[in-house]
């Protein structure tokens, strides 16, 4: 495995890579990596013949009240996940070498960025979109997996590409979990080990609430109460944020359970913001 710093030597080993004939798959990443970002890895490396892992905590998408400054860092962890899960090219840039001006050219993707996340945060997903164009002139021509953990980033990032041509087929992976079913993360740091096994709750309302549905309940606000009022018997998780039940596809809110739906929250739990998601198919 390689380690890079820039963005030129990191094309001229794709470039080399890419007249072998080999197949480059992309895995961008904030660092503090979990099984999580080591299973995007490996779908990577198990689908391409090279896999290029950025670790990147992207200060654009970060408000100014946010975690920027003390996001969970430990780069030599990270260089040894990214070995074991088979990366071949890690790339951990600066601040300056992403953005060595003030940043004057923005990438944003309208309508999937308002809801949801984007409600609760107004500038992130536009930070998001632009770092990961960046990211994908930086892969080129390649696979990109991203996890279902995010999953309005993965439908705003798969549409970012159709929209602008990017040459990156984008690739969504499954959500990779703790014992207790809560979706691992690097801000799942932040958690007391009680709040930890309180966040369990979240994963557990969801397939609570995706049984009901599979039982027949087809009234979405019947769903979405069930999810609230289950979560709410935790008091170390505040009520959700948001609790959006929405067409798998096209993120737009549904009026009855049907069709391939996704529910997707987003709860307080002690210092960090936690979200989870789950599909369902259920009768047209
Ligand atoms: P992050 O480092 O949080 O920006 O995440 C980098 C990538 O890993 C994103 O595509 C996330 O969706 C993905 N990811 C994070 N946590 C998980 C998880 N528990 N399961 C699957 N993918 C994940």
């Amino acid at each position: 495995m390689q380690q890079t710093f820039t963005i030129a030597e990191t094309w001229d080993l794709l470039d080399r890579a890419r007249a072998e004939g080999l197949r480059i798959g992309l895995v961008p990443t904030m660092g503090f990596l979990h099984q999580g970002h080591a299973s995007l890895i490996r779908a990577s490396a198990a689908e391409n013949d090279l896999t290029l892992t950025t670790i990147f905590v992207n200060p654009l998408q970060f408000a100014a009240d946010e975690d920027l400054s003390d996001y969970p860092r430990d780069l030599e962890r990270d260089f040894a996940l990214c070995e074991q899960a088979g990366a071949n090219i890690v790339l951990t840039p600066s601040v300056d070498e992403m953005y060595p001006l003030p940043i004057l050219t923005e990438v944003a993707v309208n309508d999937l960025s308002s809801a949801m996340e984007g409600a609760q945060r107004p500038t992130h997903f536009a930070g998001v979109t632009t770092v990961v164009a960046k990211l994908f002139n930086i892969g080129g021509r390649c696979r990109a997996y991203f996890g279902e953990k995010d999953y309005q980033q993965l439908a705003i990032v798969r549409r970012m590409a159709l929209d602008l041509n990017f040459p990156v087929e984008v690739i969504g992976c499954p959500i990779i979990r703790e014992a207790n079913g809560l979706a691992m993360s690097s801000r799942n740091t932040y958690l007391s080990p009680e709040e930890f096994d309180a966040a369990g709750v979240l994963n557990r309302s969801l397939k609570s609430a995706v049984a009901l549905a599979e039982a027949g309940e087809t009234d979405v606000e019947v769903v979405r109460r069930h999810i609230i009022d289950m979560i709410e018997t935790e008091s170390a998780v505040s009520s959700p944020d948001y609790v959006a039940i929405v067409d798998a596809a096209t993120l737009q809110p549904i009026e009855r359970m049907a069709g391939d739906v996704r529910i997707i929250l987003a709860a307080q739990v002690g210092r960090p913001r936690l979200l989870d998601n789950i599909g369902v198919t259920l009768p047209a």
